[in-house]
């Protein structure tokens, strides 16, 4: 039987862990820190299980679900019964983008046309790139970002303001005159173009630790897989091209056939001497006010705000989560003056709330949230196979054509697993 170990227990090295282990392979895996799940966990807070930043799938996470099939978690997710999302503006003007259950794509079409948030010639202005969405060459935006690309397509400082860059940040977690154009046209083309449950938002029943890790650490446990928590790796060591030995802070290891690396770049460079990649890796953050309230006004499942230092509500019935992406204003101010903004934020679009609800309040910062998905950063993502004969990468920062995500940590996980069984059980 062939033997290998994983490192990094996030969601790349969950995901590379189970499908090695359903194909009789025998996993070790090792994660630094106490509890699985990396960039994705919850914990009780209030008596509440929290997240440390509520995460959205979206309909085209295929490998998302697939993994999730696998662990029999699938149950854990919801997925909306068609793509609604209620906007609102400062001074609490509500509008839906709304595409009805039936008649894709022409469902997105009526949706946008109905976007009241928009004027009517800047609902033609998206309708004319939408259609042309399936006709654009991804290569030809190698080296625009999205703002420039947006521009260059005639959109309207409207159309930016109150639909693209919503889309933008919140898929990319980047800002438009940052971000690469080819990056976010694929994943419009994912969402729009690829059917209709691809369109929907997806979010969790329950915490992010009990979708993704509680199952899949019993998945690994029954397949003989083992996992060593509150193991750190110090050293990866190389000797005629092969990785002979992985050295952690508890023990060293050298029986393995394998190394499936699903560590973060900055992680990565600390303990690879051969890591030659002299890229300068940027983060990008986001920050999360988790808030309880005496009385819960809010009724929808959540909201996305216009022009808003807050860019989503999701109201979590025990409480409600106020998420900002590329947070970078927020991230270095303290909690109580960040609880401030939120508040401020919330009275100001929705009238219904004042502070005075709010009986607590967790704010999360997550600094390094996300790679930074710039022009130079998409061309140079390292790729999954390495030179090094027996060694392997996964992560959402590697070579997998998406953006930082829970779909391009799983999938990562899933190409280095089954390259990794073409080489050893094939062969
Ligand atoms: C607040 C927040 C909100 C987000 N929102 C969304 C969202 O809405 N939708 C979405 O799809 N994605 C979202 N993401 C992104 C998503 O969470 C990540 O892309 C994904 O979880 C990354 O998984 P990973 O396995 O590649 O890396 P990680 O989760 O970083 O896992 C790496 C693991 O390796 C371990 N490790 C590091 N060094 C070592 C070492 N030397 N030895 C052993 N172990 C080590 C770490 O402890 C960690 O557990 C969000 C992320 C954050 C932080």
């Amino acid at each position: 039987m062939a033997k290998g170990i994983v490192i990094g227990g996030g969601l790349a090295g969950l995901s590379t862990s189970v499908y090695l282990a359903k194909k009789g392979i025998k996993v070790t895996l090792l994660e630094a820190s106490p509890k699985m799940g990396g960039r994705t966990y919850s914990f009780n807070q209030n008596d509440t299980m929290i997240d440390n930043g509520q995460h959205i799938l979206m309909g085209c996470y295929d490998y998302t679900f697939d993994f999730l099939n696998e662990i029999n978690a699938i149950d854990t997710i919801e997925f909306q019964n068609n793509l609604k999302v209620v906007f609102v503006e400062s001074g609490g003007k509500f509008s839906e983008l709304n595409a009805e259950k039936f008649f894709y794509p022409l469902n997105l079409f009526f949706g946008i046309m109905k976007y009241s948030s928009l004027r009517f010639r800047d609902r033609l202005l998206i309708i004319k790139l939408m259609l042309k969405l399936p006709l654009i060459d991804l290569k030809s935006l190698r080296n625009k970002t999205v703002e420039e690309w947006l521009i260059e397509e005639g959109q309207s400082k409207n159309t930016i303001n109150n639909l693209w860059s919503i889309l933008a940040i919140g898929t990319l977690n980047s800002e438009l005159n940052v971000a690469s154009a080819e990056i976010f046209c694929r994943i419009l083309k994912t969402i729009f173009f690829t059917g209709n449950k691809s369109t929907k938002i997806v979010l969790p029943k329950v915490g992010l630790s009990q979708v993704f890790c509680d199952n899949a650490k019993e998945c690994l446990a029954n397949k003989n897989g083992e996992i060593k928590c509150s193991e750190k790796v110090t050293g990866i060591k190389i000797a005629n091209n092969i990785v002979k030995k992985i050295e952690t802070n508890v023990e060293n290891y050298s029986e393995f056939d394998f190394v499936v690396s699903c560590i973060p770049a900055h992680s990565l460079e600390k303990i690879f001497e051969n890591f030659e990649d002299n890229f300068e890796y940027e983060y990008s953050p986001i920050v999360t006010a988790h808030l309880w309230l005496d009385e819960n006004p809010f009724i929808e499942r959540f909201y996305g705000l216009i022009d808003s230092k807050i860019h989503w509500l999701f109201n979590n019935n025990s409480h409600l989560s106020l998420i900002t992406s590329s947070a970078n204003e927020l991230v270095n101010l303290d909690n109580n003056k960040i609880f401030q903004i939120m508040c401020s934020e919330l009275e100001n679009y929705f009238p219904i709330f004042y502070r005075n609800l709010v009986k607590d309040y967790k704010v999360i910062k997550e600094k390094r949230a996300t790679f930074l998905p710039t022009i130079e950063y998409s061309k140079r993502r390292l790729n999954i196979y390495s030179s090094i004969k027996n060694l392997y990468f996964a992560g959402d920062w590697t070579n997998n054509e998406l953006p930082a995500t829970i779909e391009s940590a799983i999938k990562s996980g899933r190409v280095a697993a089954d390259k990794v069984i073409s080489d050893f059980i094939i062969n």
